[in-house]
């Protein structure tokens, strides 16, 4: 046996909600991170559970291997954990990506299954290869860079566009037919024929919330956890996210008589997934209907301006022991400047509401390297850290370099020069040592970030490149010309 198929048992011996089904179209569903992160995401899990539904449709899924230079050296092709089967054998393999590095996973994947990995060489091959469709988050703001790799990329939210691309490979009569009619609907993108102006994202109707897991599984970081959207984008507008009144529809809360009856009665575990959970009008009654029931609860995002003792109360009932909110600007002048307009005050209470209802740790994220962002702003942001570890129980910073994104109000904003985010860390490291956790990753993979955001076609290219040279930083910077 090898390592894969070790695993590959063992993990689909602990699932529960797994699905097999034949059918004509059979789709390999990668994720281009490692399976506990794959199996997180709520997404790739209702894309899953829609290919599955459709008509004349089926999934199976694959991951990024968890040691990709053991899997090279064991020359092990990537295969799916439903069958075994190799991903190449598939006649489409689809990705959905959440974030820029995991470009570099994408073309991993498709070296693995022996699948050219450039959307032109599969086209210019006399054998016929898989076609290649990706999607996911990372389409709201950039998905140019991975261009070059895609037959179809599918702009925006997927649940109406599913049925028509299932459609369409099934019933076009040759790969350009169907390229050709998919590149006049809405919502899809075909670099091949866009090139680097994509269309704009889809978004769906109301009434195809919520998303919910299929799959329930011990091996992630959310074990076991049963996930379900409470709400879909967000009201607010960040300059900086590209959630940001989300296309103009705000934030779309689910009925919570709708949301409950979704939830199996074996759940033990329920996360609330969305960008703003904490703005959803009828959390505290959705909260109070789980935690009474004996569940556990998680909520993926915590505003500290919603949170209040009755919320808090309920979250530590549901097993809550870190609670987890973002200041992001480093000072007031920066939170107001890119309209965050998080208070001092919210931060207080969120750390004082932390201690009084018995929680461990509060954990807050922090973004540097804003535009105009001075020591004075560092200093702040110190002081602030200070201040609130002195009200929580215990106090982590998560520090994060700005990256700006296409589509929002801060598109095209430079990123600061990596030695002076280094630097401002170690003003900051040196001001909080022993009274504060600090974390996050390092800027130099912000920087990394950063040319993917802003790139096209070209910085794709150069993500392969760095993968195949081995991801490094080094890698990554020779191949991008930093
Ligand atoms: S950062 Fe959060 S609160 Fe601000 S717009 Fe984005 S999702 Fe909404």
């Amino acid at each position: 046996m090898t390592p894969f198929r070790e695993i590959r048992t063992s993990r689909l011996a602990d699932e529960t909600g797994t699905l097999y089904k034949q059918a004509d179209l059979a789709v390999a569903l990668c994720y281009p991170s490692p399976y506990h992160v794959g199996m997180s995401s709520l997404g790739f899990q209702s894309i899953y559970h829609a290919l599955h539904t459709l008509p004349g449709s089926t999934a199976e899924r694959a991951f990024l291997p968890d040691n990709v230079a053991e899997a090279r050296r064991l020359s092990e092709g990537l295969c799916t954990y439903e069958s075994g089967r190799p991903v190449g054998d598939f006649p489409v393999v689809a990705f959905s990506l959440a974030s820029e590095l995991e470009l570099a996973g994408v073309v991993t994947c498709l070296d693995l299954a022996a699948i050219p990995a450039l959307a032109a060489e599969r086209a210019a091959h006399a054998r016929t290869f898989p076609l290649v469709v990706l999607g996911g988050p990372l389409t709201f703001s950039n998905p140019v860079p991975v261009g070059p790799f895609a037959d179809i990329i599918v702009m925006g939210e997927a649940e109406e566009l599913l049925p028509i691309l299932v459609n369409s490979l099934r019933e076009q009569p040759d790969r350009e037919s169907m390229l050709h009619d998919l590149a006049q609907r809405e919502g899809f993108y075909v670099p091949s024929l866009h090139g680097e102006t994509p269309p704009p994202t889809s978004i769906a109707k109301d009434n195809s919330l919520p998303a919910y897991s299929q799959i329930t599984t011990p091996h992630t970081e959310l074990a076991g956890m049963f996930l379900i959207e409470a709400e879909r984008g967000c009201s607010r507008g960040c300059a900086y996210c590209v959630m940001r009144r989300s296309a103009g529809r705000g934030m779309r809360p689910v009925a919570p008589e709708r949301l409950l009856s979704l939830i199996p009665a074996e759940a033990r575990r329920v996360g609330l997934v969305g960008a703003a959970v904490t703005d959803h009008p009828a959390l505290a009654e959705i909260l109070r209907a789980l935690v009474d029931a004996g569940r556990a609860v998680g909520v993926s995002s915590l505003r500290a301006d919603r949170l209040d003792h009755e919320l808090v109360g309920l979250l530590a009932r549901g097993g809550y022991r870190t609670m987890t909110t973002a200041a992001d600007g480093a000072s007031q002048r920066l939170r107001d400047q890119v309209d965050r307009h998080t208070r001092v005050e919210d931060l207080r209470r969120a750390a004082r509401l932390c201690r009084e209802h018995g929680m461990a740790l509060l954990k807050l994220y922090v973004l540097i390297g804003l535009p105009g962002e001075t020591a004075a702003d560092i200093d702040e942001l110190a002081r602030l850290a200070l201040d609130l570890a002195a009200l929580a129980p215990k106090l982590s910073l998560t520090v994060s370099p700005f990256v700006s994104k296409r589509n929002t109000p801060l598109d095209h904003q430079p990123f600061e020069e990596i030695a002076s985010l280094d630097h401002k860390l170690a003003l900051l490291r040196r001001q909080l040592r022993g009274r504060v956790h600090l974390g996050g990753d390092a800027p130099k993979w912000g920087w990394v970030e950063y040319r993917l955001a802003q790139g096209g076609f070209a910085e794709g290219l150069a993500a392969a490149q760095a993968a195949r040279a081995g991801g490094s930083f080094a890698a990554w910077k020779r191949a991008l010309g930093g």
